[in-house]
């Protein structure tokens, strides 16, 4: 069985095996977007965008997100460390919104603003899956996300405290933009989730 990585910058992993998140000069100018065939794309305005002038960029987005072959939103979302959190969520309510039209399922980036996450999970009941990738905080943050809802994705680094809550069907495996290959990182899970 192929090993799925849920999300990655890497844009030549092999099609059909990953999602691929476009970077930033497709979404400015989607006209760029050359799809391979089988391959799937996600598509969103990271939070690190929103500190200049994001408009383009949001236009971008929304054409492309409405391609067949791109069949997540994000990724999206908040970093307290950078840029404007009102931005950011301004930004977040435009994919959300994209996400339910579409159906399609949102991955998250998320630093240090779990609070404005949950409130807005809240807020919006959102029917399609969202999922923190690049999940890193501890168990009980995970048992928090988890109890209201959210699937989480786990990268290279983790707590594997956090990741031995997840059940099964709730958690996915993603190189991000890590340089290492999807079966190193679904190699730690493994080791990890086996662990006592
Ligand atoms: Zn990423």
């Amino acid at each position: 069985m192929k090993l799925f990585d849920f999300h990655t910058h890497w844009l030549s992993a092999p099609p059909g095996e990953a999602i691929v998140c476009l970077p930033r000069h497709v979404v400015e100018a989607p006209e760029e977007f050359l799809p391979q065939p089988g391959a799937l794309y996600s598509v969103g305005v990271h939070p690190w965008w929103t500190a200049d002038d994001c408009e383009r960029l949001l236009v971008g987005a929304e054409v492309l997100c409405r391609h067949r072959q791109v069949v997540a939103i994000g990724e999206v979302g908040f970093d307290r460390l950078r840029g404007s959190l009102e931005r950011q969520v301004d930004v977040f309510r435009k994919h959300a919104e994209w996400a339910e039209e579409l159906r399609k399922p949102l991955t998250i980036h998320c630093v240090r603003a779990f609070d404005v996450l949950l409130r807005l999970r809240a807020e919006l009941r959102p029917t399609v899956r969202w999922t923190v990738h690049g999940f890193r905080g501890k168990a009980s943050l995970a048992c928090q996300l988890l109890e209201a809802d959210f699937d989480l994705s786990f990268g290279p680094l983790f707590n594997a405290e956090a990741l031995k809550k997840v059940p099964e069907g709730r958690f996915h495996v993603e190189t991000d933009d890590s340089g290492l290959s999807i079966e190193e990182v679904w190699r730690r899970v493994a080791l990890a989730k086996n662990q006592r």
